[in-house]
């Protein structure tokens, strides 16, 4: 498993503030690639791209209420 961690400076966040924060992306031998991204007032952010196409989002204000929690379907 390999992790690669960006930081970013002045964002958009999900709640709407320009803020700093991090991105987490990550890739298992089996394919599944994970990007978490960690905006510094507590927003964050997070995508999973199965080896199959389909595709798991989740957003989450800093107040920890979930705002998207999707599953798109591959090809
Ligand atoms: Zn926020």
């Amino acid at each position: 498993m390999t992790a690669t961690i960006t930081r970013f400076e002045a964002a958009i966040a999900p709640c709407g503030r320009a803020t700093d924060g991090t991105r987490t992306t990550t890739e298992d031998h089996l394919g599944l690639l994970t990007e978490e991204v960690s905006y510094e007032c507590g927003c964050r952010t997070s995508r999973e791209e199965f080896h199959d196409g389909s595709v798991h989002r989740t957003v989450v204000n800093h107040h920890g209420r979930v705002l998207v929690d999707e599953e798109l379907r591959g090809e």
